[in-house]
């Protein structure tokens, strides 16, 4: 389902966070040019349109960037550790930053999968 700037979101819910709860990993694409971009901005990087929409990308991606985790950023990831986290290019062309499944190099294809950790929806990623 596209997701337009102008679409009501119910309050507090993230258009990329809520696509990780139902299954989607969600990019940001200008309606204006089409340029798709990593991470979330107010304008287009290649044009400067405000008239930015969110899309769902298909699942697909390729690793750029792998880190292994053996310190838990806080409580909540400590029963994790250690864990695999990188940086994948998604077909559609963002990147994103997911978990992974052990031993991901730079340049597998990888597939997103999903996992529920505390109230939210976190990103793995695992070998096509
Ligand atoms: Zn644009």
């Amino acid at each position: 389902m596209p997701i337009s700037p102008e679409s009501a979101l119910p309050e507090g819910l993230h258009p990329y966070a809520e696509g990780l709860d139902t299954g989607h990993v969600r990019y940001q694409s200008c309606a204006d040019c089409g340029a798709a971009q990593s991470l979330e901005r107010h304008a287009c990087q290649r044009c400067g349109s405000v008239r930015l929409a969110w899309r769902d990308a298909a699942g697909g991606a390729t690793v750029y960037a792998v880190t292994e985790i053996a310190r838990a950023p806080d409580d909540s990831f400590r029963a994790l550790v250690p864990y695999t986290l990188v940086l994948a290019t998604l077909d559609e062309g963002p990147r994103v930053m997911g978990h992974a499944e052990p031993g991901v190099a730079i340049g597998d294809r990888v597939r997103a999968g999903f996992f529920r950790h505390g109230e939210r929806t976190l990103l793995r990623f695992q070998r096509e």
